[in-house]
């Protein structure tokens, strides 16, 4: 796995939807409103699509997914986005790797805790403790 890592980062969430049971916790609006005012100095951009493992949101990362950034997903477990997202990075041409991504899991976090995990990945720091 390449330990070199862009120094810049974006945020890409998949929200299941809105719908998955799992992340019933997770107000997406303040999540992304926070992510805006909090961390939004530190990152190129932030997205966030309903569906990144079909066959649109696949063609949304081919468009959106480039080479110098690291991409933090919060979405669902990441053993599942190692599965589910890899088509969308394989159109974008961009490698799954530590330098171009970095996995979040929501699931059956609520807000807060979500936030914080992604605020870590965008400071560098080490990862908390997936629930
Ligand atoms: S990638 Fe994961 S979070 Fe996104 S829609 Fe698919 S299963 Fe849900």
């Amino acid at each position: 796995m390449t330990t070199e890592t862009p120094k810049k980062k974006a945020v890409l969430f998949c929200t299941c939807s809105g719908a998955c049971p799992s992340m019933t916790k997770i107000d997406f609006w303040k999540l992304a409103e926070r992510v805006r005012l909090e961390l939004g100095d530190q990152i190129e951009f932030m997205a966030l699509h309903p569906r990144l493992c079909e066959p649109d949101g696949e063609r949304f990362m081919a468009n959106t997914v480039k080479d110098g950034i690291l991409f933090i997903t919060p979405a669902c477990k990441e053993m599942k986005q190692q599965k589910l997202l890899r088509d969308g990075f394989e159109k974008s041409g961009v490698p799954m790797d530590d330098a171009h991504w970095k996995p979040i899991s929501m699931a059956m976090l609520d807000t807060d805790t979500v936030f914080e995990k992604i605020k870590a990945a965008v400071e560098g720091r080490a990862e908390e403790t997936t629930a």
